[in-house]
């Protein structure tokens, strides 16, 4: 997968170098491409904000250099990936499993990270006309720019990436993947501070611990999140 970052603090993504996504963009599984937003601009200061039209307070990120960065890197991009451009948006729909397990299979990623009051309207308009552009939320609050954003997505949907998590396994039973938060998890040793492994998990029967854990979600899910609880479930286990 290519992925491509158009932000005013490309340093922001170093850490990108380090763990299982520094390893899958050595290995080649992902190829990352991060540009600096002032690099398009052309005045002696590199302005990419200017005054809202209509008056109010903040700035609004100028259209001109979003459109020279984001020409330039489709130009670039690989042959027939069909790219999808995401911006990062309190506004925007909510990032969640379903959209990340989407992405994942995309072949070409273009995240435009907005700061200020964020990014001229017609920028959103010119690309939506020539291909696909989605405004994404990470939740119901406000961050000072979009790089956070960005860096929460590409680990969500990196890591899953086949190759990028060792164990594929591992991916299929954390939460979200079946509607429920997963199951809590203990390792050795057997007690610790008098705090004892359910003795389930130690009795070797697969059928009964499938059993405990399936109950574990369900009990979660309801009291943390019962937003998320499936009907059926409510229904007959409520
Ligand atoms: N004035 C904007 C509004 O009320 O919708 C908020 C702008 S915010 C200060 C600056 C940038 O941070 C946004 O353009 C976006 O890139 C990013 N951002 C802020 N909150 C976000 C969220 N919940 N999810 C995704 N991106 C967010």
């Amino acid at each position: 997968m290519r992925i491509d970052i158009v932000t005013i603090f490309p340093e922001f993504f170093d850490v990108l170098d380090i763990s299982l996504l520094g390893k899958a963009r050595a290995n080649g599984l992902i190829e990352l491409g991060v540009h600096n937003l002032r690099d398009f601009t052309h005045d002696r200061h590199n302005t990419v904000d200017d005054t809202p039209a209509g008056g109010g307070a903040g700035m609004v990120m100028k259209p001109e250099p979003w459109g020279e960065a984001l020409d330039s890197i489709l130009d670039a991009g690989p042959a027939d990936a069909d790219p999808i451009i995401i911006f990062p948006s309190p506004a925007g729909v909510r990032f969640d499993q379903k959209m990340a397990r989407e992405l994942a299979d995309e072949q070409h990623i273009v995240f435009g990270c907005g700061r200020y009051e964020g990014i001229d309207q017609r920028v959103f308009d010119e690309y939506a006309a020539r291909g696909r552009v989605r405004l994404v939320s990470l939740g119901d609050y406000v961050l000072n720019g979009g790089e956070v954003a960005v860096m929460a997505m590409i680990e969500a949907v990196g890591r899953l990436i086949p190759g990028v998590v060792g164990n594929p396994e591992s991916l299929v039973e954390e939460s979200h993947e079946d509607g429920l938060l997963e199951y809590p998890s203990y390792t050795k040793p057997a007690v610790w501070r008098e705090r004892e492994v359910p003795p389930v998990l130690r009795s070797g029967d697969h059928g009964a611990i499938a059993r405990w854990r399936h109950e574990q979600q369900v009990e979660r899910t309801r009291r943390v999140r019962p937003d998320l609880l499936p009907t059926e479930l409510q229904a007959s286990e409520g």
